[in-house]
């Protein structure tokens, strides 16, 4: 399982690094362009799944270089809300429906229960690691390549 390859994953952001995101950095319009070339790209389809939803929704992937304490901008990718909630399981946890992400994850991945308690445990392990580095540098400057 630890190697096993998931297509679909959890991406938990650092508690400092809740209001580091493009939504809240860029001017509106700019945000509102980036997030309409990803679901150009998408062709309707999720990014994860494949899946064809009613929308898609965009999502930012960031990357933690723990060591320099760097918060990089990896892409912004279109998937169906379904993916997405289980991207952000800590909200789904509070205010969603975790019992369908459970599912989704499991379906996704082709996987057990016990599989998706694993990579929901390294992802925790990630978290609370991350979240001892006391500030994040931001790096966007894949945004050159997303405009
Ligand atoms: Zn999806």
């Amino acid at each position: 399982m630890k190697n096993k390859k998931l297509k679909l994953n959890f991406e938990l952001v650092p508690d400092s690094c809740w209001y580091s995101n493009l939504r809240s950095i860029l001017p509106e319009g700019q945000w509102n362009a980036l997030r309409k070339k990803a679901y150009a790209r998408a062709e309707g389809k999720c990014m994860i799944c494949g899946a064809m939803p009613h929308r898609l929704e965009a999502h930012e992937q960031w990357e933690y270089d723990e060591k320099n304490a760097v918060q990089r901008l990896k892409n912004i990718i279109a998937v169906c809300p379904a993916c997405h909630a289980v991207i952000h399981i800590g909200r789904t946890q509070l205010k969603g429906d975790i019992r369908a992400a459970e599912e989704h994850f499991m379906k996704v991945n082709g996987c057990s229960y016990s599989e998706y308690r694993a990579a929901l445990g390294e992802a925790n392990a990630a978290h609370i690691r991350r979240n001892k580095v006391p500030e994040w540098k931001l790096d966007i400057s894949k945004l050159i390549e997303l405009i």
